[in-house]
């Protein structure tokens, strides 16, 4: 019989962007909850979430991090490597979701392509070699339920950075197979977070479980995929909509 303790991350070290707050800081406290060192990575200081997890017992760091500066990617990756010697977990969190129009504003498209994708292959690049070279990565990217369904509030952009995400989920799991890393994504339907405070609120009736979802029904998800139940999982998405999809 295979061990699966409360402590199945422990001795690991996590990455996760936008780590600040919301879903990011969900899956830094599950993380950490499950034994891993964490390092929480954001543009907004990460001390609380820090602070939470350090009075919970845990191990977790801040770092200040834009995921669009390739070169600090780099950096904070190879700062994690030289502190612990390691790095296990990568999860590409950090996103932007302002509300947009089909044909909207040009500046927009660019920044939320810039920060949703790009900022999610600077992070993956930034991992690739040490993985590689460890045999071993768990990589989880965030998408949305977006990417296969659209949305009417948010811009074209953002269901095309999502698409872009979960493609890049199952190129990344084909490629890195053979060299122990997986890569998976969760694909939400509507958390509340601070993303969504200003949307309007959905029809409840809309979503088969009759609420909204919490940071914590993504991150339970997340923890899954990172840890050691799911380690013949690769190039999956899984949907995290309270059945949304089921309804669409
Ligand atoms: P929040 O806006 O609450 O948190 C996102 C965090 O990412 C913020 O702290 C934000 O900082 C940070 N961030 C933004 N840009 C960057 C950047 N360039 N570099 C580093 N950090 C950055 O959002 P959520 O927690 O709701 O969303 C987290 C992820 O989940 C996103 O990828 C989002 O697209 C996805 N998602 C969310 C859904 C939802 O309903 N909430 C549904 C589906 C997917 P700052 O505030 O300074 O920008």
């Amino acid at each position: 019989m295979q061990k699966r303790s409360q402590d199945a991350l422990s001795g690991q070290v996590a990455l996760v962007t936008g780590g600040a707050r919301g879903i990011g800081a969900a899956i830094g406290l599950a993380l950490a909850e499950a034994g891993a060192t964490v390092y929480a990575a954001d543009l907004l200081p990460c001390d609380e979430v820090v602070s939470r997890i350090v009075e919970a017992g845990g191990s977790a760091q801040g770092l200040a991090l834009d995921v669009t500066d390739r070169p600090a990617c780099a950096a904070a990756v190879e700062g994690i490597v030289a502190a612990q010697g390691r790095l296990d977990i990568l999860v590409c969190n950090a996103g932007i979701c302002p509300p947009g129009a089909v044909a909207g504003d040009w500046g927009q498209w660019d920044r939320v392509i810039d920060v949703n994708v790009n900022g999610t292959q600077n992070c993956i690049a930034a991992a690739w070699d040490h993985m590689v070279s460890r045999r071993y990565g768990r990589i989880v990217l965030v998408s949305s339920m977006a990417y296969y369904q659209g949305g009417v509030i948010v811009g074209t952009e953002y269901s095309a950075s999502k698409g872009a995400v979960a493609a890049m989920t199952r190129h990344i799991a084909r490629n890195g197979g053979q060299h122990g890393i997986l890569c998976n994504a969760v694909a939400p339907g509507v958390i509340a977070t601070e993303m969504t405070a200003s949307f309007s609120k959905p029809d409840l009736a809309a979503i088969p479980v009759r609420r909204i979802g919490t940071a914590e029904d993504v991150a339970g998800p997340v923890r899954f995929l990172c840890g050691p139940d799911s380690s013949y999982m690769t190039g999956t998405i899984l949907n995290v909509t309270g059945g949304i999809v089921l309804a669409a």
